[in-house]
């Protein structure tokens, strides 16, 4: 039987008087069972809940004042912070109940529909050496024909583990956005990352890893043709783009890709640390509408 940890200590506090009235050996048995007791399993704690929203409209208010999510890290100490843009370093929670990824298709599949076979040569890809601490090749997911396509920077270990990509904490911010500042379901839009493979400790993935992803990014891109590319984070937008410039200054900045627009905005995990920017993802937000030719702010669906 488990013996409650106060109760344990309790009576290891008095066994030395005890074997000074009564002798060693009888008190030894005690002894020994009171140490060799397991320590009583730390009672759940519960995390915040879904309350009420603070705008802009995928805001989450759930957590008291004063403490800010860290992804990887909601109710622990914090850790040294990215610069802005950036993903976290830290592992991110779990991922709530996902659908299995995307099955890599078969040969025939693959033969008829081009983007199933790209999927199937990342599959096995052993271009750089992303792939050596791997879990799965996280290609991509959603409608080959969406109009939108949303670019992160590389897998984090939700991700890694389940083969889709923005699965974590950051994933479901990114879902919200997609949902209140668009009216779209995730499965109408298209999410990729630059590289598709982790890298370890969730890095920025190096010169030489995005030189050997990047030409099956670009693939996707010809294959989806989507009107409009949202770059999320510096890391995305410096990379697929080619260019050097802060997160900040390419918010501001009119750019394309292949002639297709391109809005840069904040990393959904950077806007889990500084959830004030969540404003700023708003506006950008609203620049993807106007570029694909909806109003500012959508209609919900009903
Ligand atoms: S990150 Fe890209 S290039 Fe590197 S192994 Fe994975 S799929 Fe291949």
């Amino acid at each position: 039987m488990a013996i409650d940890a106060t109760v344990r200590e309790y009576l290891l506090l008095h066994l030395e008087r005890l074997q000074q009235a009564y002798g060693r050996e009888r008190t030894l048995a005690v002894q020994v069972r009171a140490s060799a007791a397991p320590a009583e399993p730390e009672p759940p704690r519960f995390g915040a809940g879904r309350s009420g929203r603070t705008p802009p409209q995928f805001g989450r208010g759930a957590r008291p004042q004063g403490q800010q999510a860290v992804p990887g890290q909601e109710s622990g100490p914090a850790q040294p912070q990215p610069a802005p843009g950036d993903r976290p370093t830290a592992a991110a929670p779990a991922a709530a109940a996902t659908p299995a990824a995307t099955p890599t298709p078969s040969p025939a599949a693959a033969a008829n529909d081009p983007l199933a076979a790209l999927r199937a040569e990342t599959t096995g890809c052993e271009k750089c050496k992303l792939c050596e601490r791997r879990q799965n090749v996280v290609f991509g997911e959603g409608d080959p024909n969406a109009r939108v396509m949303f670019i992160g920077e590389a897998p984090g270990a939700n991700e890694d583990r389940t083969g889709r990509p923005f699965v974590g904490a950051a994933g479901q911010l990114l879902d919200r956005i997609i949902s209140n500042a668009m009216a779209f379901e995730r499965s109408e839009v298209y999410i990729a990352n630059i590289n598709k493979c982790r890298p370890p400790n969730n890095r920025e993935p190096q010169p030489d890893e995005v030189a050997s992803c990047l030409p099956f990014l670009r693939e996707q891109i010809r294959l989806i043709q989507p009107a409009v590319l949202v770059c999320l984070g510096r890391v995305a937008a410096q990379n697929l783009l080619g260019r050097k410039e802060s997160a900040t200054k390419l918010r501001a900045m009119e750019l394309a890709y292949d002639e297709v627009p391109v809005v840069v905005t904040w990393h959904p995990a950077y806007l889990l640390r500084e959830p004030s920017r969540k404003r700023e993802t708003w506006e950008d937000i609203k620049r993807v509408n106007r570029l694909l030719g909806r109003p500012e702010v959508p209609p919900k669906k009903s």
